[in-house]
């Protein structure tokens, strides 16, 4: 009788072809790791790469660019109107030894942002990541909120999300590069709070934006990410209750703008290259 083969011939070639196809998958994902690695060997190539921080005069957005500026990135200080400010951040960052350029434009101004984008691509192509930082607030319970506070909140936190990504995406995937994007979302956009509606919709859409669109450049290496952050000390907490803030949050004490730029500088790092679609609270435990 002869005897049965051990393994079915179809199953075999099956096996092949799988094999086959894993070797192809091991080789390129090694090659991508390679370039990965390659990367950060070569930190003089990578480090050079330009970043735009909106909203990079004041606050978060200020700590986030010095943050970048420390890891070698050359750096795009968009503002709105806060011209002495963004200058004393180039200033710091030039002090530094390293890049900076002012770019000033409305995220809330469609046009404006592509023809300030379009401008810097012109000029030195598209940047290797955007952190999307911009953002305000117009609080009000929403029986008394005028419609004017739900349009600027949307137009400039939500809206900005289409209107300064929009025109960079195509070029950021032309560079064949990767890239990061990060925006920063808010524990609003997770939690909701009393008199903000707009704001934690603008912020949870922001973060629902950022994993769609994770879901469409993950094959181009751009990895997209959202910080959420609680209390952060800025300008934006003028005539906030502090004692009953501080209710909220677990460890007890407001967030330093450096705290919530060590997790921006951590997505920008190669350590992240892994890491898309997430939301990273830095928010003391609120969330
Ligand atoms: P700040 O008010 O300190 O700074 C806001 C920054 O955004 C400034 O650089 C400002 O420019 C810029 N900006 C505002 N509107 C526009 C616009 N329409 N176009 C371009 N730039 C604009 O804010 P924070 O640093 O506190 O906040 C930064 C981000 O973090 C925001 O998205 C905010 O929602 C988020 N966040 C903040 C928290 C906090 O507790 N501080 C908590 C959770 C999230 P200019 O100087 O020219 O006015």
């Amino acid at each position: 009788m002869p005897e049965a083969p051990l393994v079915e011939p179809g199953l075999f070639r099956a096996s092949a072809m799988g094999l086959l196809r894993v070797s192809a998958f091991l080789f390129s994902a090694k090659s991508a790791v390679g370039t990965d690695l390659m990367r950060s060997r070569c930190n003089a190539n990578f480090m050079s790469e330009r970043v735009l921080v909106t909203g990079a005069s004041r606050g978060i957005g200020r700590a986030i660019a010095l943050r970048l500026a420390r890891e070698g990135f050359e750096l795009l200080i968009g503002y709105r109107s806060n011209q002495g400010a963004a200058e004393e951040v180039m200033a710091s960052i030039e002090s530094m030894g390293g890049s900076a350029r002012l770019m000033p434009f409305d995220v809330s101004d469609r046009a404006a942002c592509r023809a300030s984008i379009e401008g810097e691509i012109e000029r030195a192509g598209a940047p290797w990541g955007v952190v999307l930082n911009a953002g305000i607030t117009a609080d009000a319970p929403l029986a008394s909120m005028s419609s004017e506070q739900w349009d600027q909140v949307i137009g400039t936190n939500l809206n900005g999300f289409y209107n300064v990504l929009q025109p960079l995406i195509m070029p950021m995937v032309r560079l064949r590069r990767g890239g990061r994007i990060v925006c920063i979302s808010s524990v609003g956009g997770l939690t909701g709070n009393r008199g903000q509606s707009n704001y934690a919709a603008s912020k949870a859409g922001l973060m629902a934006a950022s994993r769609s669109l994770a879901l469409e450049l993950g094959k181009r290496r751009i990895t997209v990410n959202s910080i959420a952050p609680g209390y952060v000390a800025t300008d934006m907490l003028e005539g906030l209750e502090l004692e009953q803030a501080l209710q909220r949050v677990p460890l007890g004490r407001i967030g330093q703008p450096e705290e919530v730029a060590e997790a921006a500088g951590f997505l920008f790092s190669e350590g992240a290259a892994y890491i898309t679609g997430q939301v990273l609270s830095v928010d003391g435990g609120m969330a």
